[in-house]
């Protein structure tokens, strides 16, 4: 795996900015990642890929590991923009030669957005975030030979990592080819989907319910020095109503009907898209058309872990 940063960590930001709290500081206790368990039926039998296998899809992908991406511009405008500004500028790139600093797992998460791309993703705004966002970051490094396979991975507390193909396409369906400005998410487990959201959206805030994942998220966050996230510990089911209205909304959990709360803080024209049901899951899309009135579609089938109340 290549250890070279990512490109959102060339942005100078204090520490406490990426967490609720600025009055913490950057005193994080160290994550307590749990022994891994499998949350998620669907990685029962998790398939292990190593950098070896993930270079043979990249060559299956027709993926030419060291070669250009067809996604990623190059992100860093300048030290003080953020990073979803240029991303959002994000264009397919003329054909430029190889660039020798490309790390494997450059090659590798190439590979994962070029098969996110043909499972039927095609926002050029989320395929070039995806990219642009180290996973394996996020994930223990037990596991992170595992990290761009199309699989949830347990994040410990019962909790997983969602598969990156549902990750795009969340966000595709959130963002409808159009700039987001405002977004909350609801479930920040370790931080990765909040990571890839920075990229497309001005303003992300993402609510964790679970202390110790949260401070595991602020752990992973902290070296990207994001400066358009900010964190908070509490009970997304009740929203972020001192920052409503979003016009964008997102849960990474299922409930069995979205919160009344987090329709309220929707803003007219705004959409949120959530999986919902229990054992049988559909994600939702719903579209705020009036101060009063809601439009709601069911998109495909899905597997998350439940939405819960409280705090923990
Ligand atoms: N987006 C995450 C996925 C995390 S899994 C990532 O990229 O890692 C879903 C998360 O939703 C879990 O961490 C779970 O604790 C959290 N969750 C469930 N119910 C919640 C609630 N009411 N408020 C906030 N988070 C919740």
């Amino acid at each position: 795996m290549s250890d070279k940063p990512d490109k959102c960590s060339t942005f100078p930001l204090p520490l406490s900015s990426v967490t609720g709290d600025a009055r913490k500081g950057p005193a994080f206790a160290p994550a307590r990642v749990a022994t891994p368990r499998v949350a998620n039926p669907q990685v029962a039998t998790p398939r292990v890929a190593t950098p070896q296998t993930a270079t043979r899809n990249a060559a299956r992908n027709g993926v030419q590991p060291n070669g250009p991406s067809p996604y990623v511009a190059r992100v860093v405008a300048s030290p003080s923009k953020s990073h979803s500004d240029a991303l959002l500028r994000a264009q397919p790139l003329p054909v430029t030669p190889p660039r020798p600093d490309m790390g494997v797992s450059d090659a590798i998460r190439r590979a994962m957005v070029a098969r996110v791309a043909r499972q039927g993703v095609k926002d050029t705004v989320v395929l070039g975030a995806l990219e642009t966002v180290q996973r394996h970051r996020f994930i223990e490094p037990a596991l992170s030979a595992q990290a761009y396979i199309d699989a949830s991975l347990p994040i410990g507390h019962n909790q997983t990592i969602s598969r990156p193909y549902i990750v795009a396409r969340m966000l595709e369906v959130l963002r409808n080819g159009g700039p987001l400005n405002r977004v909350l998410e609801i479930g920040t487990g370790c931080g990765y989907q909040a990571a890839v959201l920075s990229c497309i959206a001005k303003d992300v805030y993402s609510v964790e319910r679970i202390r110790q994942l949260h401070e595991l998220a602020k752990t992973n966050l902290r070296h990207l020095r994001i400066v358009n996230l900010r964190l908070h510990y509490g009970d997304g089911m009740l929203g972020l109503p001192q920052a409503a209205p979003f016009d964008g909304i997102i849960l990474a959990a299922a409930g069995l009907e979205v919160p009344q709360a987090l329709l309220d803080q929707l803003s007219v024209g705004g959409r949120l898209v959530a999986p919902v049901g229990a054992q049988v899951q559909h994600l939702q899309l719903i579209t705020r058309t009036g101060k009063a009135e809601w439009m709601s579609e069911t998109l495909e089938g899905c597997h998350f872990v439940p939405l819960r109340p409280g705090t923990v």
